[in-house]
């Protein structure tokens, strides 16, 4: 069974992983996967004052490009492997953000918004009431729609990823009460030819859902939206490839029977 996690991070790459690129892969295979791709944070931090200091922007490469082919050639096939990276904001300084897109090392990019460009991580943020947020998440679904248009990404990361720590506050809001503005983004991907992720870890977190969820899915779908990569955005071995199973079947639900894998920045379609 074809089974894709194109969304993980890795020590010492990703400042936030616990595990080694080996072992990551190691894990992944342990849970069935049959492909995956690596993708550590590297987050404009030049351009976003407030980009949170333990994600410096990272220029080790060639240690990146090192580890990896030697985690590959350790896994002797065994698994699909390619390397990618998951960029904070490409479009925040444009310059830096095509130097990663361009870096032959990397086969995929997925494009997160992590921050505004004035404000902090939505992980550190002390929610307000939901109404006093929602200016903020117009803000946010903005970005998405300027980063589908910028060329320097394959697929929007998590769309709602402040879902994940809205919940863990005890706090929550309907995505699809910003359907216009969704469909905004939706349609500057479909005609720039970037996918969407839909990003599993919150699954076994507070807000227990899929990130994007099945209704903004299906609104993705209704735009002619058909590029879509699954991630489970494990930062340890022991949660690389987790729900990716639950998310064929979403994404099934939502009436999408292909799933994207990523070679040379170009999508391949596998059906699910
Ligand atoms: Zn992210
Ligand atoms: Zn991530």
């Amino acid at each position: 069974m074809f089974l894709a996690d194109y969304h993980l991070h890795s020590f010492p790459f990703s400042p936030d992983a616990f595990n080694t690129i080996l072992e990551v892969a190691e894990g992944a295979l342990e849970k069935g996967m049959t492909h995956i791709c690596i993708t550590n944070h590297l987050e404009n931090c030049a351009q976003t004052p407030a980009c949170p200091q333990q994600f410096p922007p990272m220029r080790e490469y060639s240690a990146l490009s090192a580890a990896f082919e030697e985690a590959k050639s350790k896994m002797d096939g065994k698994l699909d492997m390619r390397l990618g990276a998951e960029v904070g904001g490409p479009h925040f300084s444009p310059e830096e953000g095509r130097e990663i897109y361009e870096n032959p090392i990397f086969d995929f990019i997925i494009g997160s918004i992590h921050n505004l460009r004035t404000s902090n991580d939505f992980y550190y943020i002390e929610y307000p009431p939901i109404d006093e947020f929602r200016p903020t998440i117009g803000e946010y679904l903005y970005e998405y729609a300027e980063l589908a248009k910028s060329g320097l990404c394959n697929v929007l990361g998590h769309i709602g990823y402040m879902h994940k720590y809205m919940a863990r506050q005890g706090k929550s809001f309907n995505m699809m009460d910003f359907s216009d503005q969704l469909k905004e983004v939706f349609h500057a991907a479909v005609e720039n030819g970037v996918g969407i992720e839909v990003n599993t870890s919150s699954l076994i977190d507070a807000y227990g859902d899929f990130v994007p969820n099945l209704e903004v899915l299906k609104l993705y779908r209704q735009c002619g939206g058909e590029i879509v990569t699954a991630g489970s955005d494990a930062h340890t071995a022991e949660h690389a490839g987790c729900g990716i199973r639950e998310a064929y079947d979403l994404l099934r639900q939502a009436g999408f029977n292909f799933i994207a894998i990523f070679k040379d920045h170009k999508p391949e379609f596998i059906k699910i």
